[in-house]
């Protein structure tokens, strides 16, 4: 299997077109996870990746089923009601919730593609000191945070100090080809998280104050004239090889 490309990968995955979507930021044994079904639109719940008392005694049995059977579960209905509202509103040109149905799919889009990292990148723990033993991730650890040991720190805190409920995100940054540790207090506050960004809008009121005022809607209908579709599709290819 390892000798396979990633897009062959995906071909043989049965949720495969879910995963594309995530534009590479998944790694290859999440394309084999059904997290979306093509047939009924609905994005799913993937089983665990283990049993649910594989990470004991670090994550504990009940921990583990309640946190996957119900809250993830939650994040994935409530994605799938956000978009089946926000699809009834297309269709009736009633735009009148479009803020609360849009926070609802960022909230629990964002739940559901977290909790597949999340679930993805933990195992059962081996005896003996747990660290990376690839040599590029170990250079990147090392050239954005010192040491390992200084990332694992910096984790460590930035993690302990979100605020209410929230995560700790290792990322990469690739303009400045960097690693960093972002926290994220209110996932739905800034995106997706997995989601690859094609085209943005500039809504602050900067952008179109002087010409606009108050009008925003004005703007934006306008701005479509200006927008750049070679460059949105060549970012939509790049996301999704
Ligand atoms: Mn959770």
């Amino acid at each position: 299997m390892s000798s396979l490309h990633r897009r062959d990968l995906l071909k043989l995955s049965a949720g495969g077109l879910g995963v594309l979507a995530t534009g590479g930021l998944f790694n290859r044994s999440v394309a084999s996870w059904k997290l979306y079904n093509n047939e009924t639109k609905a994005y799913e719940l993937p089983p665990l990746p283990y049993a649910y008392d594989a990470l004991e005694p670090h994550i504990d049995e009940q921990t583990m089923r309640l946190h996957h059977d119900i809250h993830h579960l939650g994040y994935v209905n409530g994605l799938n009601t956000a978009l089946a509202k926000l699809d009834e509103a297309r269709t009736s040109g009633d735009y009148s919730l479009v803020k609360h149905w849009s926070r609802e799919m960022a909230f629990h889009g964002a739940g559901h593609l977290l909790h597949v990292l999340f679930w993805n990148t933990m195992a059962p723990a081996t005896s003996g000191d747990n660290r990376p033993t690839d040599t590029d991730l170990n250079a990147a650890l090392t050239e954005s945070f010192g040491s390992f040991e200084n990332f694992k720190k910096h984790f460590t805190a930035a993690s302990s100090a979100v605020e209410g409920s929230g995560w700790g995100i290792l990322a990469y940054e690739p303009i400045g080809n960097r690693l960093v540790v972002l926290q994220a207090e209110k996932h739905q506050d800034l995106t997706q998280w997995t989601s690859v960004p094609l085209l943005a809008i500039d809504v602050w009121e900067h952008a179109y104050y002087l010409k606009y005022q108050n009008k925003r809607g004005e703007y934006v209908n306008n701005w479509f004239n200006v927008i750049n579709w070679g460059a949105v599709a060549e970012n939509y290819n790049a996301a999704r090889s």
